[in-house]
């Protein structure tokens, strides 16, 4: 791999060694005026994560290459600068979403090589790609849709095979994993305390995300302003239809969030055909956790990816959360009663 590759893949070892090379001192990155456009672009990566996601930026010339790299340590000393678990989870899911594409474009020898500094030797086969059973359940336990499952994979010699696509998605998950894991790093005060500006913007485009996801803020609940997706869960729900688990996860979490309480909730489900109270009690409580700590219902790209996204409307082109589409619509419609 060269530079080009590693402005797309900045966080594998042979791209810390290309920084490493290139034989500057760390606050020089800071206070430098040369490296002002990288600064400002890794700002902007960490602003794109907390928002709908990083997108590369990368022309085929060496210098434009080489800014892009430098941007990602950049971006991961802000982030370990604002120290905050959300951000740190966002940003590695993020950049490893926008490297996604990029692996599924690798030619087969750079693939095996990528693969590689992540431990796992890639062979190309009939179906795709080839790995082992063991690295495949490193990364794929964590993935949650059926077809991921080890069951429901082919598997010979101990080898499992997957279509590139499928591969790629692993690799987006073995990414995560490692930019996650890797953060917060140790950064020394006085470089944080002169990515001040930055900081505070980051901060504050964090702080807006987070209020998206208030429960405080629900004091009613509104289901006139219930997204389709989980207008459609409910209505299935009361039908009797058995909603997959990752659905209703979603509903449970998303009435939780805008603070319905486990016996609304189980009133709610009363009318289901298949009614269980005692079942259904436990369920909503364990998601609502033992601790009373509620999980954030999940994005629309995650309900997209389990096809949980029904009935999508235009309000729906505005949000990416279906909370936000609960808050729009609420907005929207004290303003029209004004
Ligand atoms: S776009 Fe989001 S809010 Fe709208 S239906 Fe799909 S998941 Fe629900």
């Amino acid at each position: 791999m060269d530079v080009f590759k590693f402005a797309y893949f900045p966080f594998v070892n042979a791209a810390a060694k290309y920084v490493e090379a290139l034989d500057f001192k760390l606050d020089e990155l800071f206070s430098e005026r040369v490296f002002e456009q990288v600064r400002e672009r890794g700002k902007n990566r960490v602003l794109e994560s907390i928002g709908e996601g990083i997108t590369r930026n990368v022309s085929p010339d060496r210098v434009s290459s080489e800014k892009e790299l430098l941007s990602y340590p950049v971006a991961r000393i802000l982030v370990s600068c604002v120290n905050d678990g959300y951000l740190i989870k966002r940003y590695a899911l993020s950049e490893a979403k926008s490297a996604f594409e990029a692996v599924r474009e690798l030619r087969e020898d750079e693939l095996k090589e990528f693969a590689l500094d992540f431990d796992i030797n890639a062979v190309p086969c009939e179906k795709g790609i080839e790995i082992h059973f063991t690295d495949y359940i490193r990364y794929a336990s964590v993935i949650h849709e059926p077809k991921w499952k080890l069951v429901n994979r082919n598997i010979d010699n101990g080898r499992v095979s997957l279509s590139r696509e499928d591969f790629s998605r692993l690799m987006e998950e073995a990414i995560r994993k490692k930019i996650e894991h890797g953060l917060p790093l140790s950064v020394p005060p006085e470089i944080c305390a002169s990515m001040g500006q930055y900081l505070e913007e980051i901060r504050n485009a964090l702080a807006s995300r987070k209020s998206e996801f208030s429960i405080e803020e629900f004091k009613e609940i509104m289901p006139d302003c219930f997204p389709p997706c989980m207008i459609y869960a409910i209505s299935s729900a009361r039908a009797g239809v058995n909603l997959p688990h990752s659905m209703r996860f979603a509903l449970v979490s998303y009435l939780l969030n805008i603070g319905m309480n486990t016996d609304g909730i189980v009133e709610l489900f009363k009318v289901s055909p298949d009614f269980d109270e005692e079942r259904t009690r436990y369920q909503v409580n364990h998601i609502h956790g033992a601790t009373g700590n509620t999980y954030t219902s999940p994005s629309c790209a995650t309900m997209v990816t389990y096809g949980n996204c029904y009935g999508k409307e235009a309000l729906c082109e505005r949000i990416s959360h279906p909370l936000s589409f609960y808050r729009k619509k609420a907005w929207i419609l004290k303003k029209g009663q004004h």
